[in-house]
């Protein structure tokens, strides 16, 4: 096994805390990336890693890119993130919700968690048991809630961005849009869409929820296979990572990829491939960053959503900073964000 040092991932992370607790059966990592702007903010994912080397590849590159997300987002966090192995669906328990609040505990504020991908509010609740270092709580408890809906609406203001700077379009009224995914923040996202004016193709593996988007916003339905090269103007991934590669990128339509998706690239290479077939791509880190805008603004315990949007609303400004450097230089515009964040976190 490679050690952490050596791992490919490895970016000069600040710590790396590996948490094993035998009585309750936790496997976790901890990283922190960065706390040059503030303690490391990021989600617990929790997911069944083939193996810890896997486990660590994901919390090393994940913490990376919360670093650079919340510096691009304007908040005064560093970057983290955790992963604990295991199945959410069976092998979630309070004590090894608690055992890991005790980790995160240990860590003395510098990490800040929040649910992601394999958590939920009620795992929070547990952890908040042994820390306070914990948010995305419950808002009867004036917390912020799931983020998810901030997410979406973030990406949704950053959809419209990127629109206006490549079609030109002033609203999104008639703009032919392919959503990849309609869970918590893709399903938010068409219904933003639908509102605006915005003709709106999906896909999901969820039977569920493909009939309850169907049901709701009268969305078309496209075969998984279809939604790449849908004829669209814009591509959404709300779905899965690494979307963006050799296959995909020459079948896309579509002249605007902007979506809530982690890790859109599958490797930085893509960015160049995508300006060479003449699609502005949004950074997913930078239209993605209001579920984390959401978490900061809890940490001082005055949790108020209009400040929230006010924030969120920021991103858009962000993405047109990002877009004319790009036209300028003639770079990706996500090798521009990536140099725009190493700059503000010291790197
Ligand atoms: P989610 O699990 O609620 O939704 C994902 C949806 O994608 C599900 O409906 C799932 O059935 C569907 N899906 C899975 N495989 C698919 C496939 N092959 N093709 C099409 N659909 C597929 O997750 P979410 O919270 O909506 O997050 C979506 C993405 O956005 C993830 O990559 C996540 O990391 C990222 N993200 C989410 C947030 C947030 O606030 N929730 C914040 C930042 C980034």
């Amino acid at each position: 096994m490679t050690s952490v040092f050596e791992a490919e991932d490895f970016d000069n992370h600040e710590v790396v805390h590996f948490v094993n607790d035998k009585k309750t059966g936790l496997k976790a990592i901890i990283a922190l990336h960065s706390t040059h702007l503030g303690p490391a903010g990021g989600g617990i994912r929790m997911q069944p890693y083939e193996n810890s080397q896997a486990a660590l590849k994901d919390v090393l590159r994940l913490s990376k890119g919360m670093s650079y997300k919340n510096a691009l987002a304007g908040i005064e966090l560093g970057g983290g993130k955790s992963v604990i192995i295991g199945n959410p669906k069976t092998d979630k328990s309070p004590e090894l919700f608690h055992a890991f609040g005790q980790a995160i505990a240990d860590l003395g504020g510098k990490y800040i968690a929040a649910e992601d991908v394999g958590t939920t509010l009620k795992d929070m609740e547990y952890i908040s048991q042994k820390t306070k270092y914990v948010f995305g709580r419950d808002p009867k408890d004036g917390f912020g809630g799931d983020p998810s809906p901030m997410t979406a609406y973030g990406v949704f203001l950053s959809l419209k961005e990127s629109v206006k700077h490549k079609l030109g379009a002033t609203d999104l009224k008639g703009i032919k849009v392919a959503v990849q995914g309609a869970g918590a923040v893709g399903k938010n996202l068409i219904k933003q869409l639908v509102e605006a004016g915005a003709k709106v193709c999906f896909t999901d593996v969820d039977v569920d929820r493909i009939a309850a988007v169907q049901n709701e916003f009268g969305a078309e339905f496209v075969a998984l296979d279809d939604i790449i090269s849908a004829d669209v103007d814009v591509f959404a991934p709300c779905a899965l990572g690494a979307v963006l590669n050799d296959t995909s990128i020459p079948q896309l339509k579509a002249k605007v990829v902007c979506g809530a998706a982690n890790n859109q690239l599958a490797k930085d290479v893509h960015g160049v491939k995508l300006v060479e077939h003449d699609i502005l791509y949004a950074p997913d880190y930078v239209a993605n960053a209001a579920g984390i805008i959401n978490v900061f603004y809890e940490i001082d315990g005055q949790y108020d959503v209009k400040k929230v949007m006010a924030h969120i609303e920021k991103i858009p400004h962000t993405l047109s900073e990002i877009f004319k450097i790009a036209d300028e230089t003639g770079q990706p515009t996500a090798l521009v964000a990536d140099e725009m964040a190493r700059n503000k976190i010291g790197r």
